[in-house]
């Protein structure tokens, strides 16, 4: 998956630093797209010495390198940089960096839709102690958000149910949806499963996380199994197929890359 870069690490603790020529500094578009050059499959980033005299915000480390954001957009070009979207960046670079780039785009996404005050309008600071951004004229303290959503493998007999969405990602996945309030993850995955396929669960049981900064996400995987005949009621609006699929006959994702490819493969391997 993603987050799976051992022995790398990605370190995400808080601090204030003074960025540096040789860090990362990472410059967005107004559409989110980062500047990156890529080279026979090797990504090279913005540095810290193009960045200088822009307001920057230290991320986070992968290993020993310090990635920065560029907090105001600007028309910095590069010879042989373009911008690239979060989907591009899952297509063109391989392994830590894609973690590092969608992590990234989590953080620019909070930062660039929290410019200013929600309760006064003013102009917010970026926090001094900890991730957050203050109000200096009324004190409202904003903390980044993440939004926990469920994936779910449904299981009846020898069978898993597959789906795949009307809009977005194209390959096969899992009914999927996001928490709403006043609802435990595991009330979200029986009301997504009834929501868009009619099937009632039971058993429903935690496998693993991921964080999914494509879509500011905090995925949760379940298994659970289907009550009663399975018969799909499936929702148009959601999605555009839905299929209980026998394991052998599961056709994955092209990559490893996300929650659901790795719930899809145990089970059609028979670790599930
Ligand atoms: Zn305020």
């Amino acid at each position: 998956m993603i987050q799976d870069i051992y022995p790398s690490k990605l370190h995400n603790e808080f601090a204030r630093c003074e960025m540096r020529d040789d860090d990362v500094a990472l410059f967005y578009d107004a559409e989110g797209r980062v500047l990156l050059k890529e080279n026979d499959g090797k990504i090279c980033f913005t540095t810290g010495a193009d960045a200088a005299g822009e307001q920057t915000v230290y991320l986070f480390s992968l290993d020993e390198k310090r990635f920065f954001l560029v907090m105001d957009r600007n028309e910095f070009r590069k010879e042989g940089f373009k911008n690239y979207t979060v989907r591009e960046v899952r297509d063109i670079c391989a392994g830590k960096e894609v973690y590092a780039l969608f992590t990234a785009y989590h953080l620019w996404k909070w930062y660039e839709d929290n410019k200013y005050c929600g309760r006064c309008g003013e102009k917010l600071d970026l926090g001094t102690t900890e991730r957050s951004l203050v109000c200096p004229k009324c004190g409202n303290t904003v903390y980044p958000r993440i939004n926990p959503a469920v994936i779910v493998g449904v299981i009846k007999d020898d069978c898993l149910l597959i789906t795949r969405y009307n809009r977005g990602y194209a390959h096969n996945a899992l009914v999927a949806g996001f928490t709403e309030i006043g609802e435990t993850l595991e009330e979200t995955v029986a009301r997504e499963v009834m929501e868009e396929t009619g099937i009632e669960v039971t058993n429903i049981r935690y496998y693993k996380s991921q964080p999914w900064g494509m879509a500011q996400d905090i995925l949760v995987g379940y298994y659970c199994d289907a009550v009663g005949d399975g018969r799909i009621r499936m929702d148009a609006n959601e999605l555009k197929y839905a299929e209980w699929v026998r394991r052998e006959e599961i056709v994955l994702q092209p990559n490893n890359l996300s929650l659901t490819n790795e719930m899809m493969k145990m089970f059609k391997e028979g670790k599930r």
